[in-house]
């Protein structure tokens, strides 16, 4: 028997009969997973594709993706999601770094991307689960004998979302992905009787590793949506169990009146991650439904690091513990020691689940590991008396104001509280006399009167007074990436003359 880690232990657990994944129009059963991915894998070997090629795939979500994620990890391939709002200028970048051996896009893109593909095929799918791609795997075999893998070898390649300089692939082993979804399987306690709503995208590791390997892994079951759309998710509820979401997802979702306790009562699982949630919208959900959001933090390099827990105390404004088998410390980026409790500085971690460096990027793979193994993060964070960990924003948001740090957490925390905030996005803005000015940008309700003034006298009194803003901006809605993260840096860009 081949021994492929990751696929194997996916198909392991679900009965042939028993759902898997269920979209508006089709289910598939774990026994139809098996048999089309041996089409789909069959399909990739005629155009060329082996073990340890990559394919680039940059389609709209669909069961058919999934499929086409597990049969390429079935043949011992490596998979390479691509964000569908790339443009072709970007794609062509990754493609030239990643030399894919096969490119799998939307029928409607494939003239634009055949001549960036140095020669590699390019095969179509669409929405529906039809193209090029599909056609040429209904005429084969279901049956595939599957390629026998070493945990060490890689199942994925992920490009981190490059809100800083240029993306980089985080490269993603066989063990690397089941650990974690083993590990987090465990702590979350999912079984067979598990239906989970899939509503996030699954071009990105929430939605393709986290969602997808935990279901599969546990036998469960998804109720696959095109996308998040809350009025959908809410109808969803009846019958499912577990969502995970990202924090855009809670906030949405409070806004629906048909949001009530009675409407949750079959869901166990309310998880989210990838953005900070506001203390507020996890104490609005609890209020609402009487289930306290769990809120884990990791990263497409490391994929999931810390949880709360699932029968303690689930803190608002906190990511919980580091996962078993994950080693956390938080280090002094001065002195390189580890902090004390309360104290901020970097999160490193290390673990199973930590990728194996960056995609023919051995520089950037030395900077982002210490010498005995810790990756670090770039993530800022704190940890208290009882041990939850806490992220206070990433290391490159740090606003240093004559010479002084200021966490923007802190300050947004101040001004998330004043009646009326929505939401605040805290950055630093060149300044010629301090080098940066702390600024804010802030969003508020209907009919809120605060005003630059009230604001900042609000603040006065709370915040020292290096940290206090400069200027207080209001802005309608945050810019933010499609996994619900603030895009700090266009905020930067676009406002960088303020104080010119
Ligand atoms: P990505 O690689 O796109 O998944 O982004 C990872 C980054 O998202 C992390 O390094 C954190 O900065 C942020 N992140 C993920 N989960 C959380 C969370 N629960 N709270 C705060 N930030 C988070």
């Amino acid at each position: 028997m081949s021994s492929n880690p990751l696929f194997d232990r996916l198909l392991r657990v679900g009965a042939a009969s028993a759902t898997a994944i269920q979209t508006d129009t089709n289910c598939y059963s774990y026994g139809d997973i098996e048999r089309e991915t041996g089409r789909l894998a069959n399909a990739l070997v005629a155009l060329g594709v082996g073990p340890g090629d990559r394919v680039a795939v940059q389609v709209e979500k669909s069961a058919a993706n999934l499929l086409l994620y597990l049969a390429t990890v079935r043949l011992g391939a490596v998979y390479l999601p691509l964000n569908t709002a790339y443009t072709l200028a970007e794609l062509a970048y990754f493609i030239d770094d990643a030399e894919p051996a096969l490119i799998v896009c939307d029928p409607s893109a494939r003239a634009g991307v055949a001549p960036l593909a140095r020669g590699a095929p390019v095969e179509t799918l669409d929405q529906a689960g039809e193209g090029s791609l599909p056609f040429q795997a209904i005429t084969q075999a279901d049956v595939f004998e599957t390629v026998a893998r070493s945990p060490d070898d890689l199942a994925a390649i992920c490009y981190t979302s490059g809100t800083t300089g240029r993306s980089k692939g985080a490269m993603l082993t066989h063990r690397a992905l089941m650990s974690n979804a083993e590990t987090l399987v465990d702590l979350w306690r999912f079984t067979a009787d598990d239906v989970l709503i899939h509503a996030l995208p699954i071009y990105h590791v929430h939605g393709l590793f986290v969602a997808t390997n935990v279901v599969l892994m546990a036998g469960a079951s998804m109720v696959l949506l095109s996308k998040f759309e809350a009025g959908a998710v809410v109808g969803a509820m009846d019958g499912a169990t577990c969502l995970m979401g990202i924090p855009t997802f809670y906030t949405r979702l409070l806004a629906r009146p048909e949001l009530t306790a009675e409407r949750v009562a079959g869901m166990r699982l309310f998880i989210s991650g990838s953005a900070p949630l506001l203390a507020q919208t996890h104490r609005d959900w609890t209020a609402r439904t009487g289930k306290p959001i769990l809120e884990r933090y990791g990263m497409t390099e490391t994929g999931m690091n810390t949880s709360n827990p699932y029968d303690g105390d689930r803190i608002a404004g906190t990511v919980g513990f580091p996962l078993p088998d994950v080693a956390l410390r938080i280090i002094d980026e001065e002195t390189g020691r580890a902090v004390a409790e309360g104290e901020i500085g970097v999160i490193e971690v290390k673990g199973p689940n930590v990728c194996a460096g960056y995609w023919r990027n051995p520089d950037k793979t030395e900077e982002a590991f210490r010498p005995d193994g810790f990756f670090i993060t770039g993530d800022l964070g704190v940890r208290d008396a009882r041990g939850y960990v806490s992220i206070v924003g990433r290391g490159k948001d740090l606003i240093i104001t004559g010479g002084l740090n200021v966490y923007p957490k802190e300050v947004e925390s101040e001004i998330d509280a004043l009646p009326g905030v929505i939401e605040s996005a805290v950055i630093g803005l060149p300044h010629a006399d301090f080098g940066e000015a702390v600024t804010a940008m802030v969003s508020v309700g209907s009919g809120c009167d605060l005003t630059e003034q009230s604001v900042l006298e609000a603040l006065g009194p709370r915040l020292a007074r290096f940290k206090q803003p400069k200027r207080v901006l209001f802005i309608p809605d945050l810019p933010r990436n499609a996994m619900g993260k603030v895009q700090k840096a266009r905020l930067r860009d676009e406002y960088q003359g303020l104080y010119a």
